[in-house]
């Protein structure tokens, strides 16, 4: 038997996507700038998904940018924004993604200043903290929406509301959140999506930009995507994404399977505790600890069980540096190093799920019994 419960890091592309999309690669494939008969076959539908997608977020059709995928929307967003005015500081939090941290970090190497503001013990922001950071030399807010590793929710309509109010834009990364949790922009200045985390293809993605933000392109090129992200449009990427966003998530299947999991670890593995909020979090998360062993060992077990799941996220799994965001959240290293997140998603079973808690149950017996931690 086989368990896929790492639907955070990367999800199965839905039956329904992959048809849609055949069809743009197999016989569609004008390109959507050509002003032929093919290329403007291309272009009506490049621009159904746009609309399928602004819909989905309360958007306008011209204020969604197709990218490469969330990594790119999260720099095009944070750089395009800083680098359009004169203010140099940037405010965002301790448990961002990689891909906001990384351009934060490169951006003070250039002069920027950054404000990162931290999370309680349940994974949420300060918001009073986040107000008093904010200054008149503030360029921009940048802090997400759903966090990737632990799933609390951010309260990211009063975060808008006070930057409405300080006149700041407001970038969120809602790679985690979309589909999952219902997103109103109209008082976000930017918003990163991403295809793949929705059962949508890989290397495509969405920034919405408010309209009249001023905005400095990354790239030099064409006029695509009204000039602000140049390059020939991934048509099928783009219909894959719509598609897979229409088909939205089965909120309260995921919920359910996600509980059962927690209820029967937490209860019939001893020590073992859940980590971030239990309330304000996405339907999908479940971030455990496992006391007195490491998180890989578990992975690297559960995986020759055939059952994929994380320690800590993707993108940090590689290195052997605990989370940062379990780290920000005030676990000690060694609760952090023993960490496991199991992501549900709407094709998950109970079935899988249990065959995934039961060999859990063997695999952790076992690393105690040889672990010198957990002596
Ligand atoms: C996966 C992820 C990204 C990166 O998206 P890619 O499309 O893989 O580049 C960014 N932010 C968050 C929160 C993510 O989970």
């Amino acid at each position: 038997m086989k368990a896929y419960l790492d639907n955070s890091a990367s999800t199965m592309v839905a039956k329904e996507a992959i048809q849609e999309m055949r069809k743009y690669n197999e016989s569609m494939y004008g390109n959507a700038s050509s002003l032929h008969y093919m290329g403007e076959e291309a272009r009506v539908e490049l621009e159904k998904a746009r609309k399928v997608i602004a819909e989905s977020i309360k958007a306008k059709p011209k204020e969604i940018i197709f990218t490469s995928g969330g990594t790119e929307s999260d720099n095009l967003a944070i750089r395009g924004i800083v680098k359009a005015g004169k203010k140099k500081h940037i405010i965002t939090s301790t448990i961002e993604h990689p891909a906001v941290l990384e351009t934060c970090k490169n951006l003070k190497k250039e002069g920027c200043k950054v404000s990162y503001i931290k999370v309680n013990k349940e994974g949420i922001v300060d918001i009073k903290k986040l107000k008093r950071a904010i200054n008149k030399n503030t360029a921009l807010v940048t802090i997400m929406h759903a966090n990737n590793e632990i799933g609390t929710i951010q309260p990211i309509e009063e975060i808008a509301e006070i930057c409405n109010e300080y006149k700041v834009p407001f970038h969120t990364d809602a790679v985690q959140s979309y589909t999952k949790v219902p997103i109103n922009v109209e008082k976000i200045t930017a918003m990163t999506l991403s295809a793949h985390k929705i059962h949508g293809p890989k290397g495509v993605g969405v920034l919405y930009l408010k309209q009249g933000t001023p905005f400095k392109p990354l790239f030099s090129g064409g006029h695509h995507e009204s000039g602000k992200r140049p390059g020939t449009e991934n048509v099928a990427g783009a219909v894959g994404m719509a598609v897979a966003a229409s088909l939205g998530p089965n909120v309260k299947k995921i919920e359910m399977l996600r509980d059962h999991l927690i209820k029967r670890v937490l209860k019939e593995i001893p020590g073992t505790m859940l980590n971030g909020s239990k309330d304000s979090r996405l339907c999908n998360n479940a971030n455990i600890s496992f006391k007195g062993i490491e998180g890989e060992s578990i992975m690297v077990h559960l995986s020759m069980k055939g059952i994929c799941v994380s320690t800590g996220s993707a993108c940090s799994s590689m290195s052997l540096e605990p989370s940062h965001v379990l780290l920000a959240m005030g676990l000690k290293h060694e609760e952090a190093h023993g960490s496991i997140r199991f992501s549900i998603s709407r094709y998950s079973t109970k079935p899988e799920v249990d065959y995934a808690i039961n060999e859990l149950k063997k695999i952790v017996k076992t690393l105690r019994r040889i672990s010198p931690l957990s002596k």
